[in-house]
């Protein structure tokens, strides 16, 4: 595979041949070995030009490259971590994500289809609501408290 240090050395190769030409032209030469050695130098500069041209393009094609590895390794990572939750509707109604392992949570469904992990957190309110500190949104994962009927130890009634 051709990289830029190949190419630098390409062009290091080419610079000392032009010198070398040139240092032909100062001695003593007849005019026709003279037009020979300029026509080989504008050969020898061509070909410089193309080799800065490539080494550009080499340079671009490489930068390329990284962003598609980076983009490649943060798709991995979210399959990997996004593969451990489930779409699930809790007690209180609510569809969001629930993780398959420990420590047991729910994750934002906003959040994640922005491909984001945000475990909701209990608001310990009556009315069971849960919410994801990213987004601010609220979900009632339990069952509201106000629902339920009202039991008091003794059977109902104040003593
Ligand atoms: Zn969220």
């Amino acid at each position: 595979m051709v990289d830029l240090a190949a190419i630098v050395g390409a062009y290091e190769g080419l610079m000392a041949a032009k010198h070398l030409f040139g240092g032909f032209i100062d001695a003593k030469a007849d005019e026709a070995a003279k037009l020979k050695i300029q026509t080989a130098m504008e050969q020898v500069g061509k070909a410089q030009d193309t080799l800065y041209q490539l080494r550009d393009e080499l340079f671009i094609t490489q930068g390329k490259n990284d962003e598609l590895r980076r983009a490649l390794e943060e798709i991995d990572a979210w399959k990997q971590a996004s593969a451990r939750y489930a779409l699930t509707r809790t007690e209180g109604g609510a569809v969001v994500y629930q993780y398959n392992a420990e420590p047991h949570h729910y994750a934002c469904p906003s959040c994640y289809n922005k491909k984001q992990i945000q475990p909701l957190q209990d608001n310990r309110t009556l009315r069971g609501k849960f919410r994801c500190t990213a987004c601010c949104a609220e979900y009632p994962i339990k069952p509201s408290e106000k629902s339920r009927p009202l039991q008091y130890p003794n059977g109902g009634g104040f003593i």
